[in-house]
Order: structure tokens, then sequence, then C-alpha cells
């Protein structure tokens, strides 16, 4: 279920400027009226009398991601060791918890990415 969450922005305890950010959901935010009520949607978030409709692009939008897709040839419990470029080393890779790989090399600490994830996920 989305959630609208407001934040409110005050110059000397006077209110300047609301925006409001839309976390799930899976489309974009839009505005409407519905039985004389005003409401940003998705999520029914309610705008009382004294908000004004806020124009679309005030409204940050943080879509719903859908779990990644399993890795096809990758055993999850699975350590899997890659030896260094230079032949010298080996680094051990496998995948965390939300199912990316992760490699203990310092270009991946660095990159968030690395030649030994690569020759593991080569088919
Ligand atoms: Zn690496």
């Amino acid at each position: 279920m989305p959630k609208v969450l407001v934040s409110e922005f005050a110059v000397a305890g006077k209110l300047v400027k609301r925006t409001y950010a839309i976390y799930g959901g899976l489309v974009p935010p839009f505005t409407m009226e519905h039985l004389g009520e005003r409401y940003i949607m998705p999520g029914w978030y309610k705008l009382s009398k004294d908000e004004d409709m806020p124009n679309i692009e005030d409204i940050a939008y943080y879509p719903y991601k859908p779990k990644k897709e399993p890795l096809p040839n990758i055993d999850s419990n699975k350590v899997y060791k890659v030896k260094s470029s230079k032949g010298d080393k080996e680094y051990l890779v496998q995948m965390d918890s939300s199912g990316s790989m992760v490699c203990e090399c310092p270009g991946y600490q660095f990159r968030r990415s690395c030649r030994h994830i690569k020759t593991v996920l080569q088919p």
C-alpha cells in the first residue's frame, strides 16, 4: 500500500511550503477530488482545507520496486572463489541477503561492482 509523507518548511514560524513524498505504489502521483475532498494519489492522502493542492512536480515519487529476479546460475548459499587478475590472490564472492552479489576485493568496495562478480555471473 502506498504511503504519503508530508514535510513542512516554515520560516519564522510561518509555513512557506509543504512537500509530499509517495513511497510505494505502481503509478506516479496525481491529485484528484472525490466527494468534495481533495486527495493525493496513490495513497489516499486527504488534503485538509488549509492545504493547497500541490503541484505534481512538488510530489516526490519513490515507486515500489519488485524484488530482484533470482540469478539463474548462482547458488545463493555458495561462496565463490575467484582469482585476482594477477593470479596471486583469491577473492570471495557471494550473494548477500538482498540477492546482490558482493565481493571482498577493493574494487568492489569502491565501485560496487568488479571483475570477480562478473566472472561468477558468467553462464
Ligand atoms: Zn572483486
